[in-house]
C-alpha cells in the first residue's frame, strides 16, 4: 500500500504518501522536493536500491518517460514518475528532440551537442526553438502525463556560464540573456521542467483532500 484511501461521501480518494522519481539527477529531486513542500515523500533509484541502466530507447518524450517510469514500476511495485526532456527547433525539423543527450554521440557530451546545434544553424534564420519535458506518472497501475514547454531562439553562439546541457544556447522569448546567463532561481520560475512539474504536483497534491 503506497498511499491511504479515504472516503468523503460516496467519492473515494487517493492520498499519495509516496512516490519513486526515477532519476539518481540531484537537482531534479531537489527541485520536485521543493514544488511538493514535503508532503509526499519522493525516493530516488538509488534509495530504493535500484542501480540498474534503465533504458530509454523509445522515439518520443512520452515514450523515454513512460518506459523508465514502467520499468520502476514492474520491477518494485512502486507508484513512479520519470521525466524525459528535448530541444526542439523548428529549422531541424524537431531536432535534436529525444536524441538530445545523445546528439553528438553516445558519450553525452553537452559541449559538443551545443557545437552540433550551432553547426547545423550557421545559415538558418528561422532560430525559433522550445524546451520541452514530458513527466509520466504511474500511479495505482494508471498512467498520467503532464507536459512543459517554452518557446525561445538559438542564440548566434554560446553565452554564460550558469546551466547546463543547451542552457548557453538558448534564448527564452522575452528576455535577452540565455537560460545560462539568467540566476538559477529565474530559470526555474520559467523552465520547461518547472512547468511540467508544478502541473505533476498540483495533480498529485490534488488527491490530498
Ligand atoms: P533529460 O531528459 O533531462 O536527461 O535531458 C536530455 C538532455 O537535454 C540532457 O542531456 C541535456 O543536455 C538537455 N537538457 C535537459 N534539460 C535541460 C535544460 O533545462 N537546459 C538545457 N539543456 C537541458
Amino acid at each position: 500500500m503506497h498511499g491511504l484511501e479515504k472516503s468523503k461521501g460516496n467519492q473515494h480518494y487517493f492520498k499519495v504518501e509516496k512516490l519513486v522519481f526515477a532519476t539518481n539527477n540531484l537537482h531534479k529531486l531537489q527541485e520536485v522536493r521543493a514544488i511538493l513542500d514535503g508532503k509526499v515523500n519522493i525516493r530516488s533509484l538509488s534509495e530504493i536500491g535500484c542501480f540498474d541502466e534503465i533504458p530509454e530507447t523509445a522515439d518520443t518524450l512520452e515514450g523515454n518517460a513512460l518506459m523508465k517510469a514502467k520499468y520502476v514500476y514492474d520491477r518494485f511495485q512502486l507508484d513512479c514518475f520519470a521525466d524525459d526532456t528535448g530541444l526542439e527547433i523548428e529549422a531541424l525539423g524537431g531536432e535534436p528532440g529525444v536524441f538530445s543527450a545523445r546528439y553528438a554521440g553516445l558519450e553525452q557530451d553537452s559541449y559538443k551537442n551545443r557545437m552540433k546545434v550551432l553547426r547545423l544553424m550557421k545559415q538558418q534564420t528561422n532560430r525559433k526553438a522550445r524546451f520541452r519535458t514530458v513527466i509520466a506518472l504511474i500511479l495505482q497501475g494508471e498512467e498520467y502525463f503532464f507536459e512543459g514547454k517554452i518557446s525561445g531562439v538559438i542564440a548566434l553562439e554560446p553565452r554564460g556560464e550558469g546551466g547546463f546541457g543547451y542552457d548557453s544556447i538558448f534564448v527564452p522569448d522575452g528576455y535577452e540573456k540565455t537560460f545560462a546567463e539568467l540566476s538559477a532561481e529565474q530559470k526555474n520560475q520559467i523552465s520547461h521542467r518547472a512547468i511540467a512539474v508544478k502541473k505533476f504536483a498540483d495533480f498529485i497534491l490534488s488527491k490530498e483532500h
